[in-house]
């Protein structure tokens, strides 16, 4: 009999790449999806991936504490992956209470759900290297005390904490991933590497000559969410559940990523990069870089993909995307002359 896994934000990067990974180890997949006036790219990544036929939607929403409760009822989930969050660091400013609501208490209501109706699956939260923020250690392990520095950050504590809270309260098999970036062709297009690498194609293919940065100091410790969703499974295999730092344990600046992606095809970025101060952030993350070895000691984990490896797939990829795009505006443009 196969597994069943419920994953939270499945229309996300992560969920989708750990959707795609579950299945290839013969799980049954469901995953929450939140009604979109947009249905039609609801599921793109699922399908960039090719499994959006293999799994299992249910509507449902973090803020919806009711839906949760009917699919753990209905599913009966042996492992639950809670990846859905208002994301982006960003938006977090013009929208704290959303996402305190969906990243907080979502987490909140989904340990609730379990708790109610299915006591003895296994549970996966997403944590966050943002919540070091303002680092108190050079380097940041399972034991590095916390500063959160935006609303996001200060939401993804309160889950994290509310996760181990339910372990210790009720003895439930509750793990959190405190992970780094990860990035990967599927990335949010708001997030720098694949802003960086989508103008990167946009400029290569003469449809954009700048890219609008921020601060091009800032520091991370940059995966691929391939890699990374491998670690979410390994953590929910372990008999006892416990909190993992999920990194490469290199940093790079946004600068020197940004080269990468440049030189890749060849282009200077000094010729197109323009610092925007409107994208400097009110508080910013200056450096994070991770201590993975509790995770390669426990659950065998390591980063398989270097930073350059994963950033020219991320360019190939979006000079695929972008090529594709603009023939088929071509091909559409009769129909509307
Ligand atoms: P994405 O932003 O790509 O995906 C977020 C997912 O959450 C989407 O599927 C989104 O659905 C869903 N979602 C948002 N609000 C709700 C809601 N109210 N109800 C149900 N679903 C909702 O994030 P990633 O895949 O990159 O990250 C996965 C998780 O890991 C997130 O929790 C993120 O905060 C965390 N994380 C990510 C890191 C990274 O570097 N990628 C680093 C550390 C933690 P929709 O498609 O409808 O918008
Ligand atoms: P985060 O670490 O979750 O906030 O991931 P992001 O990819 O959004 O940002 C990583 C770093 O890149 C932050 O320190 C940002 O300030 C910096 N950065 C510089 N320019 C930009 C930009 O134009 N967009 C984004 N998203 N980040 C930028």
């Amino acid at each position: 009999m196969s597994k069943r896994a419920i994953i939270t934000g499945i229309t996300g990067q992560d969920g989708a790449y750990l959707a795609k990974s579950l299945l290839a180890k013969g799980y049954e997949v469901h995953g929450v999806v939140r009604r979109s006036a947009s249905a039609e790219f609801m599921q793109e990544r699922l399908r960039w991936l090719g499994v959006e036929n293999d799994v299992h939607l249910l509507d449902g929403d973090m803020l919806d504490l009711g839906s949760l409760i009917r699919h753990c009822r209905e599913v009966r989930p042996h492992e639950i992956y809670n990846l859905a969050a208002q994301s982006f660091v960003t938006s977090s400013w013009s929208q704290p209470h959303l996402t305190g609501e969906v990243t907080a208490l979502g987490a909140t209501n989904l340990l609730e759900a379990m708790r109610l109706e299915a006591p003895e699956a296994r549970f996966y939260q997403a944590s966050s290297s943002e919540m070091y923020g303002l680092v108190r250690e050079p380097v940041q392990s399972e034991t590095t005390p916390f500063y959160p520095r935006s609303p996001y950050a200060v939401a993804k504590l309160y889950a994290h904490w509310i996760a181990v809270n339910y372990r210790e309260s009720f003895g439930l098999h509750v793990s959190s991933g405190i992970l780094f970036n990860h990035e990967s062709p599927l990335r949010g297009i708001e997030f720098v590497t694949r802003k960086v690498t989508d103008g990167v194609a946009r400029i290569k293919l003469g449809q954009q000559k700048a890219l609008r940065l921020g601060n091009l100091d800032a520091r991370r410790d940059w995966g691929h969410a391939a890699d990374y969703v491998e670690a979410m499974w390994l953590m929910l295999q372990q008999e006892t559940p416990d909190d993992y730092v999920i990194a490469t344990g290199q940093t790079t600046t946004v600068r020197d990523m940004c080269k990468i992606a440049f030189e890749h095809v060849g282009l200077n970025m000094e010729d197109h990069v323009v610092v925007d101060p409107a994208l400097i952030r009110p508080a910013e993350v200056d450096v994070l870089i991770g201590d993975p070895s509790k995770a390669k000691r426990v659950l065998g984990w390591e980063a398989r993909t270097d930073l350059a490896t994963m950033i020219c797939e991320m360019v190939d990829a979006d000079l695929e995307r972008v090529r594709f795009e603009s023939a088929r505006s071509k091909q559409a443009a009769p129909a509307y002359a």
